[in-house]
């Protein structure tokens, strides 16, 4: 999917289960507080992780945002491209995990904060919406496996098409829906 449609879903998602959890299903809080004064932190975090397992492609919207004017994590980018190549090992199991215990493990200063599960917010919800095109993930590299949602690969789409412009509307429609039930119940 595009960096566009990826901030789209981990945002809404994120602001919907925030405004109005389903079922077990709540958002994670910026160190555990409600306060709407710690929503636009929280966000900018899943931001962040919606647009992280896309630092393995140099063209893509995170490796060509300036820092101080200049492209920092572009070099990164590249590296990671060379290495693992795009849709790699940025698109697993293993790296989401990995980010989630960079910010969680209960050891890190910085624990109490749940940077980890807000990061991994916006991770979690790129991988699942990279399944649903027809490139699928390699969700349990480095086994040389792809997995995608419907399983059928020709009833996935591709990146950039208005399926996947439909896709976002419907998702964010059902996300506004969710959220609008805080002010009902
Ligand atoms: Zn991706």
């Amino acid at each position: 999917m595009t960096g566009k449609s990826h901030v789209t879903i981990g945002t809404i998602t994120y602001a919907s289960l925030w405004a109005h959890p389903l079922g077990a299903l709540g958002a994670p809080t910026l160190a555990d507080t409600r306060s709407i004064l710690a929503l636009p932190v929280a966000l900018t975090l899943v931001l962040l992780g919606s647009l992280l397992p896309d630092l393995d492609h140099p063209e893509g919207r995170l490796a060509n945002e300036r820092f101080l004017g200049l492209p920092l994590l572009k070099p990164l980018s590249w590296l990671i491209s060379a290495i693992f190549g795009h849709r790699g090992a940025t698109h697993s199991l293993l790296a989401l995990a990995g980010i989630v215990a960079l910010g969680e493990l209960p050891f890190l200063p910085w624990a109490w904060a749940h940077l980890g599960l807000l990061v991994g917010w916006g991770y979690a919800f790129h991988l699942l919406a990279d399944g649903l095109t027809k490139s699928g993930v390699p969700l349990l590299w480095p086994l040389d496996l792809r997995f995608g949602f419907p399983p059928l690969r020709g009833l996935r789409f591709t990146t950039g098409t208005w399926r996947e412009g439909l896709v976002v509307a419907f998702l964010s429609v059902a996300c506004l829906a969710n959220a609008s039930r805080a002010f009902v119940d």
